[in-house]
């Protein structure tokens, strides 16, 4: 149980990724996954091609989502595990968080517009599946592929973040919200790559305490943004606060992702990983 080759969290087509659900489900597949979660954000609309595929595979599958949400003046991921993708009130939560997505992404073109950079949005819309679904990730490939920077970590250093051009502050859901939407739909709330988040520690602390104040229940230990005094740090901060520890790549396209799907290592040991508690949720092949 605890060495399970689990990989909860990556995105297909229908967020940021570049496969489709059902090239993910045979990534997954033949990298050795035992039990997968598609992740995309603030979207569900690829859990049943996702489902279908895992099945047609023999490959267990956790319906999941990658919810954003803003807390202290930052942008938090909450992935959700388990959650039943027809559930109405979290299709509802999730539809009003995509929906400022379109205005955000033409300011973000206005933003890039103003040091001259041009034809930015309607570069990144015709990358994205949807103009709900325009992320910062379709800018950054578009500004890779007109060569303005030579890769994506060139891209998150000089634009699309606080204080550089087309950095545009936008107000996601509330924690309260997001995890109240993943249990009302049946699933257990983990925070996402902890490590990334700039908060002090005061506002660290808050974040966990009243995450598992609206019941929540994991953090990812293990992620691809983590390094390995991240995954010691996370590790105590699981037993710290008694939360479940979960593993997945945040895998969204070959060559692009530093993790490939399916290929962390095992949780460090003395932890309870999130899939211990979510066996009646799995949709077993
Ligand atoms: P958005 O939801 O539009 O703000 O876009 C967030 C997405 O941008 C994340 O899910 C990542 O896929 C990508 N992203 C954000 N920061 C970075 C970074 N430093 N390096 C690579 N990708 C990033
Ligand atoms: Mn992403
Ligand atoms: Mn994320
Ligand atoms: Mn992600």
């Amino acid at each position: 149980m605890h060495d399970l080759n689990a990989d909860l969290h990556c995105h297909s087509t229908v967020s940021d990724g570049t496969l489709s659900p059902t090239q993910l489900a045979e990534r997954a597949k033949a990298n050795g996954v035992a039990l997968w979660a598609l992740t995309d954000h603030d979207e569900i609309a690829g859990q049943h091609e996702a489902l279908a595929a895992a099945r047609a595979l023999q490959l267990d599958y956790l319906c999941g989502v990658e919810i954003s949400v803003t807390f202290a003046d930052q942008t938090v991921h909450v992935v959700g595990l388990g959650v039943d993708p027809d559930d109405a009130a979290l299709r509802a939560g999730l539809a009003h968080t995509r929906g400022g997505r379109s205005r955000r992404a033409r300011a973000i073109g206005d933003s890039l517009a103003a040091v001259g950079i041009v034809g930015a949005y309607e570069g990144a819309e015709a990358l994205a599946d949807s103009p709900d679904m325009v992320t910062r990730t379709h800018f950054g490939r578009w500004l890779v592929a007109t060569g303005v920077c030579r890769d994506t970590h060139e891209v998150f250093r000089n634009y699309l973040t606080p204080g550089k051009p087309g950095y545009v502050e936008q107000q996601w859901a509330a924690l309260r919200e997001a995890v109240g939407w993943i249990r009302g739909a049946g699933g257990l709330a983990v925070i996402a790559h902890p490590a990334r988040y700039k908060y002090s520690a005061n506002e660290e602390w808050a974040l966990f305490e009243e995450f598992k104040v609206h019941g929540g229940r994991g953090v990812e230990v293990l992620t691809a943004s983590h390094t390995p005094a991240d995954v010691v740090r996370y590790a105590d901060t699981a037993r710290e606060y008694g939360l479940l520890a979960s593993r997945g790549s945040d895998f969204h396209a070959p060559g692009e992702s530093r993790v490939e799907l399916g290929t962390l290592p095992a949780l460090p040991a003395g932890l309870t990983p999130v899939w211990s508690e979510l066996q009646p949720r799995i949709r077993r092949a």
